[in-house]
């Protein structure tokens, strides 16, 4: 067989199973090479009787010593026992509706037996044991590949596949990894790796070619990411003649911070230098982001040219807008807003005034990205909560110009390590200083026992003017695999009973769009006293006058998570709280819960979460709008992941347009395809 060859032509895979493996990605035999194992279950040591432990997995050589006896315990249920020894002992096996293996086993002949070990008083069994002839190291004597299992599909089916895949790998199968790389780090050849991913003869060996399989794919993200930024470094930012922000500052209704102004500063020194601007600002919620977007968006503007931010919802899009343009408008320059969900009439005159050049402030949600919408003269791009959106969206937007600026902003501190990858393509600038006035907010970890003494805590910040948000971690209770999850609409509810005379509002994922802006506009007018939801309002969303964030069930969100949504409250000048319920579930709960009590700073908590959880959740699509990884695990490879970076710097150092490397192009441009919706270049 070929490696382009559909799996359905392998040996006892039929069209049904060739269908489940086709849900998975696994279409041709190249696709088989790339499903990798889980795991490996080492059946190489073969253990005497004497030596077998209570609860573990083993393999034992031994000789069926009399007849399998099978017995008829219930209706649907016959037991088998089967007594093997070997020179140090006698073991049971123990098959559970199993004739077909009593049929099989002969007296006096020796088999190998791998299966769990129990101890029953004295003696032990070995429950329902796979086996086979000592010669035929099939199922034992060797180290098994444990392949990722969905339902109707079997371990069996994959050794199937990656047989016949590893069959048809021809000696030089084209490797993107430079050749001089792959030396200078040791490792195998690349179908020697992939043999040895799948058909191990030792641990070492499957760790090593995991090894470099988890590198690699470390060093073509690392690529990769350089690659978007070269394509871009070529290229001349558009030219900004005036820099001066005097009038600007004039205008705005405070003085910007310290911070605020070493961004605006970076931003405006790259675009005199002629460069693209390729920045990321990165501060914790409220640190005032936004104002440095208004300062560059003003920038744009004032030379006669066009700015577009997007934001990843409408919400914030029109947030944005009601900061923006009152301060845009003094200075006399024109700021519109594009969504989704606008009336077609009211969409076409936008997109024309955007096109006419009328406008020179664009706001709005991904909406911008439509091909139907063409600037004039597009000078910057701001993307908001960039983790919202995919890396390849972020470049489509700079493709609606030539030589256009971007501004990336981003509430998600990410340890360093992480941050040099996924970040890989912009420089830094980091806002590390709140406004002034704004007062810590009281977080405290209650358990259950706490219920009605902040149900009427609730109760007294409303009294006192404030508003409250209501976390929740599911929409509603049908969902609930646990029953101890609380669900939005159930405690919408529940709060609707305990304080009838309090306005109660609820929406999540499921509620419609324009509702869901209407009750999010009722809450940011004040005409609901507390909002209940899921972390459908994690983004960005602005509402001063909420003095209070309860989370239910905190110790099922991720700490980073609740930092952003303790950071919906706080933003006016009253003293805010924060309570998280979960505290009495489990020391884990307890201890991630004390981080966030005691520390406000988003990177130490994001530095605590990486260390508790692993870097999975601050990866994949979602979180970055990177293509997942596979193998590597950047908490645990964070050498690799050092070495990846060096190797990719240095190579791309020497050729940026990696003419020295056309399939490890190719593969980039690949990665970022099949990854999102928006073009790369
Ligand atoms: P984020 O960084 O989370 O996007 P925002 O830009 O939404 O923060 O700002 C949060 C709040 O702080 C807004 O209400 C904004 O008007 C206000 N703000 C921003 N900068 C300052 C400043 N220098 N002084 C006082 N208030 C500010
Ligand atoms: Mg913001």
């Amino acid at each position: 067989m070929k490696l382009t060859d559909d799996v359905r032509f392998v040996r006892g895979i039929g069209p049904k199973k060739a269908e489940l493996l086709h849900k998975l990605g696994i279409d041709t035999l190249a696709d088989a090479v790339q499903c990798y194992p889980r795991g490996y279950e080492d059946r190489t040591a073969v253990v005497p009787i004497f030596e077998l432990l209570d609860g573990e997995k083993f393999c034992v050589h031994a000789i069926v010593g009399a007849q399998p006896k099978t017995a008829h315990i219930r209706k649907g249920m016959d037991v088998t026992n089967c007594r093997v020894y070997d020179k140090t002992g006698l073991l049971s096996l123990r098959f559970f509706n199993n004739k077909y293996a009593a049929s099989v086993l002969e007296v006096g002949k020796e088999y190998a037996f791998y299966g769990k070990v129990q101890a029953e008083g004295r003696q032990f069994v070995m429950i329902a044991p796979e086996f086979e002839p000592v010669q035929a190291k099939e199922k034992t004597g060797r180290i098994l590949p444990l392949y990722p299992l969905t339902a109707g599909l079997h371990q069996t089916d994959f050794y199937k596949i990656t047989d016949a895949a590893l069959a048809a790998l021809p000696e030089n199968y084209p490797d993107f990894l430079p050749e001089a790389i792959r030396k200078q780090q040791q490792f195998p050849p690349l179908g020697q790796a992939l043999h040895s991913m799948h058909r191990p003869q030792t641990l070492e060996q499957a760790q090593q070619a995991r090894k470099r399989m988890a590198f690699e794919e470390l060093f073509l993200l690392a690529c990769g990411m350089k690659f978007l930024r070269t394509g871009r470094a070529d290229k001349k930012g558009a030219h900004l003649r005036d820099l001066s922000l005097r009038e600007f500052y004039r205008v705005l209704p405070f003085s910007l911070t310290g911070a605020q102004q070493r961004a605006i500063e970076a931003c405006t020194m790259d675009i005199a230098e002629g460069k693209p601007l390729s920045r990321l600002i990165q501060g914790d919620v409220g640190s005032g982001k936004t104002m440095v977007a208004a300062a560059l968006c003003y920038l744009a503007a004032k030379n006669g040219k066009q700015a577009v931010m997007m934001a990843p919802t409408e919400l914030l899009a029109r947030q944005h807008m009601e900061t923006l343009q009152p301060i845009l408008h003094k200075l006399g320059i024109s700021c519109g807003l594009l969504v989704s969900a606008m009336r077609a009439k009211e969409k076409r005159e936008i997109v024309d005034e955007i096109s006419s050049g009328k406008l020179s402030v664009i706001i709005g949600t991904h909406a911008v990205l439509s091909e139907h919408v063409q600037f004039c003269d597009l000078a910057l791009a701001v993307v908001d909560e960039q983790h919202r959106f995919g890396v390849n969206q972020r470049a489509a937007l700079t493709e609606k110009g030539e030589n256009v600026h971007l501004l990336v902003m981003s509430a998600t501190p990410i340890p360093r390590t992480l941050a040099l990858l996924i970040y890989g393509d912009l420089d830094v600038s980091i806002i590390d200083e709140l406004p002034p006035g704004r007062q810590k907010i009281k977080t405290y970890a209650v358990g259950e026992q706490t219920r009605p003494r902040i149900d009427r805590f609730i109760d007294n910040q409303c009294a006192a003017g404030g508003q409250a948000y209501v976390v929740c971690p599911l929409v509603e209770d049908s969902e609930a695999t646990d029953t101890q999850r609380h669900s939005a609409e159930q405690t919408a509810q529940r709060l609707k009973t305990v304080l009838p005379h309090r306005r109660i509002g609820l929406v999540h994922g499921r509620t419609k769009t324009a509702e869901k802006e209407q009750i999010m506009r009722d809450f940011a007018d004040g005409n609901l006293d507390i909002l209940v939801s899921t972390t459908v309002i994690e983004v960005g969303v602005n509402v001063p006058n909420a003095t209070l964030m309860v989370v239910e069930n905190a110790d099922c969100f991720g700490m980073s998570q609740l930092h952003q949504l303790r950071g919906r409250v706080g933003r006016g000048s009253r003293q805010s709280f924060c309570i998280f319920y979960g505290a009495d579930k489990g020391a884990d709960a307890r201890e991630r819960l004390r981080t966030l009590v005691h520390t406000g700073d988003g990177f130490a908590i994001a530095q605590k979460d990486l260390e508790m959880r692993g870097a999975g959740d601050f990866f994949g699509t979602r979180q970055h709008g990177l293509p997942p990884l596979k193998l590597a695990d950047l908490a645990g490879d964070a050498r690799l992941l050092e070495q990846a970076q060096q190797a990719a710097d240095a190579l791309m150092a020497r050729d940026p347009q990696l003419k020295t490397a056309p399939l490890l192009r190719q593969r980039i441009v690949r990665l970022f395809e099949q990854h999102g919706e928006g073009s790369f270049n």
